[in-house]
């Protein structure tokens, strides 16, 4: 197969915004690719060249791609950056000048779609000296070899910004629709965009719907998961199976008002657990080896070596998986921290060590996904917990079992509930005693209630000096989000030292970043350009007349700096403020 295919595919889907449009350009490919290039068509058409399981990445600069466009095209590295500030898009700019190049030169031979693939494969495998030579010349080749728009989306690919907008739900049905429409009967309708399917034959798309759905969500891996279908048809898909060293979707959970919508939701009895606020890992035990998962499928097994050591000596299994969350906290105090306290440590490469020390963590434990040999996502959730009281050794502030109540009593819940509020947690959990596991999220198998209503990203619109030993620093800041174009105040933030640097900042850090922004100062007040924004969480959102939101936080504080992930544009608007207020006040 050539990889002109694909180029066409992306071409189609960057032509439309609309799901199941590009959900039919999908499964059309699927249904006339071969066997042996299906897998890589599936994967490539999502833009990536590994299974969502692992968490490789192709991992090239844009520095080398521009040296790789020059290569290949001749022109100067300064002439593509010059291209490239001007569209934004260095995928746009490798096409104009292959397109200029095409017209004086002779056709190139086509592009295999197997050599694309491989070459990309290649290049998140190069690494180490040498290595970035070896990488433009990679990346050169397939595009000396490209026609335009295939040089285009390589580039986007390489770059991992190919954005042509199909999330799991697209590629899902687009397998579905490729190796099922004729049995279903299902017929796309560009006219309305809709799919013809009858009543009965609805029914039957569900169920096949649910079965792919499950399938993916132990798998991880769509290229496999078409490559059973087109095999076996549904059949392929009955021994999917869970292996330990490859993570599966976690399950996840759907809010609860209260305590009575959760009985609600999740039946009586029901377990409550504490709402742990840390970050999910997910556990991987094999004879000693053990492998940490974020919920994003990342491996981070390297990043906490104190975590390894004490699962090795506690946990009681020749193989498991294991659901939990790791929470921070103070080595001296014992007590819980935020989660914004060891996120850190997620990323670390270096110093790890000292990291871990100074930022320790305990897992709590919560489920088991798979023991000794055998799965148990189809155990009840009563049963999952007995197979973890029996093979975990617990230790505090290291291993131990997330703290769980059994009751159907409402009074007993709520107290359970405030317990956790009162231990730093984020609040309780409640879960079907017979629920199954299931990954993804679905309804009455457990769900969450929260107390801290969601932060909100704000921008900083004005400030003003500390006192005394603050005099030279701007430690007050106003605060204002968007309503239709235009920002309005909401509040005012005064932050402590302490508080900040437990997030990473300082006084400095921040007077440093607002002092180029000031528009107009007034004694110890100053107006500034509305730029910086950060994250602030507060008790309560009421009813204002003192800002022009005509709201105002109750109890705001600094939670951290979003200045490399958001700009004044990505601030929450005063919709959102209104909704978080009509959502307190249903919550009562
Ligand atoms: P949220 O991130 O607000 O959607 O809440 C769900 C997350 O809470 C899960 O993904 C876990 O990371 C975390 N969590 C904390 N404690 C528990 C617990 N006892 N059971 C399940 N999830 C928990």
């Amino acid at each position: 197969m050539l990889y002109k295919e694909l180029a066409e595919l992306y071409k189609r889907l960057d032509s439309t915004s609309k799901r199941l449009e590009k959900t039919y350009y999908i499964s059309e490919l699927i249904k006339k690719t071969p066997k042996k290039d299906l897998e890589k068509v599936v994967l490539l058409a999502q833009g990536k060249i590994f299974p969502d399981w692992t968490d490789k990445k192709i991992g090239v600069a844009s520095k080398l791609v521009v040296k790789a466009i020059s290569k290949a095209t001749g022109a100067s590295v300064r002439d593509i950056e010059e291209a490239w500030r001007k569209h934004g898009d260095l995928g746009d700019v490798a096409r104009n000048l292959l397109e200029k190049r095409k017209q004086a030169s002779l056709m190139p031979k086509e592009l295999e779609l197997d050599w694309v693939f491989m070459s990309l494969r290649k290049l998140a495998e190069h690494e180490g000296k040498g290595s970035v030579e070896s990488k433009v010349t990679l990346i050169s080749e397939l595009l000396i070899n490209a026609g335009p728009d295939e040089a285009r989306y390589i580039t986007r690919t390489v770059l991992d910004k190919l954005r042509v907008g199909i999330g799991s739900g697209s590629m899902r049905d687009a397998i579905i629709w490729a190796f099922f429409s004729e049995e279903l009967g299902i017929r796309y309708n560009s006219g309305n965009n809709d799919i013809e399917l009858s009543e009965a034959d609805r029914a039957k798309y569900n169920q096949m719907s649910e079965k792919v759905q499950y399938a993916y969500d132990l798998i991880n891996d769509f290229g496999e998961l078409a490559l059973r279908l087109k095999e076996r048809g549904l059949k392929g898909l009955d021994e999917v199976s869970l292996e330990v060293g490859k993570p599966i979707n976690a399950m996840l959970f759907q809010k609860a008002k209260d305590i009575g919508d959760a009985f609600s939701i999740v039946g009586k009895p029901a377990a409550f657990e504490y709402k742990y606020d840390g970050f999910r890992m997910q556990i991987h035990i094999v004879q000693s080896k053990v492998q940490i998962f974020t919920r994003r499928l990342e491996d981070v097994t390297e990043q906490f070596p104190e975590v390894v050591d004490a699962l090795k000596k506690s946990i009681r299994a020749k193989s498991c998986i294991l659901d939990a969350e790791a929470v921070g906290y103070s080595p001296a105090t014992k007590k819980y921290v935020p989660f914004q306290k060891i996120s850190q440590r997620i990323k670390r490469k270096y110093n790890i060590d000292e990291m871990a020390k100074k930022f320790p963590v305990e897992i709590n434990i919560f489920d088991i996904i798979y023991y000794d040999g055998k799965s148990t996502i189809n155990e009840p959730f009563h049963e999952r917990r007995k197979f973890l009281e029996k093979i975990v050794k617990e230790k505090p502030f290291s291993l131990v079992l997330a703290k769980q109540l059994i009751t159907s009593d409402e009074k007993e819940a709520q107290d359970f509930y405030n317990e956790s509020l009162k231990m730093g947690e984020e609040g309780a959990m409640a879960k079907n005693l017979e629920g199954i596991y299931k990954p993804g999220s679905r309804v009455g198998y457990g769900v969450k209630i929260k107390s801290i209503m969601d932060p909100l990203d704000l921008v900083i619109v004005a400030a003003e000096y500390g006192e005394g030993k603050r005099s030279g620093w701007l430690t007050s800041f106003y605060l204002a989000c968007s309503d239709n174009g235009k920002l309005v105040e909401i509040g005012k933030v005064s932050t402590g030292l302490k508080e900040l640097e437990e997030q990473g900042t300082t006084f400095k850090e921040m007077t440093g970043l607002l002092k180029p922004l000031v528009r107009k100062s007034s004694g110890k007040f100053v107006e500034l350009k509305p730029e910086i924004v950060i994250e602030v969480g507060y008790e309560e959102i009421q009813k204002s007349v003192n800002y022009s939101s005509g709201y105002a936080l109750r109890f705001p504080r600094f939670i951290r700096l979003r200045t490399d992930e958001k700009t004044v544009d990505d601030i929450n608007t005063a919709e959102d403020v209104e909704q978080l207020y009509e959502q307190q006040r249903a919550r009562g």
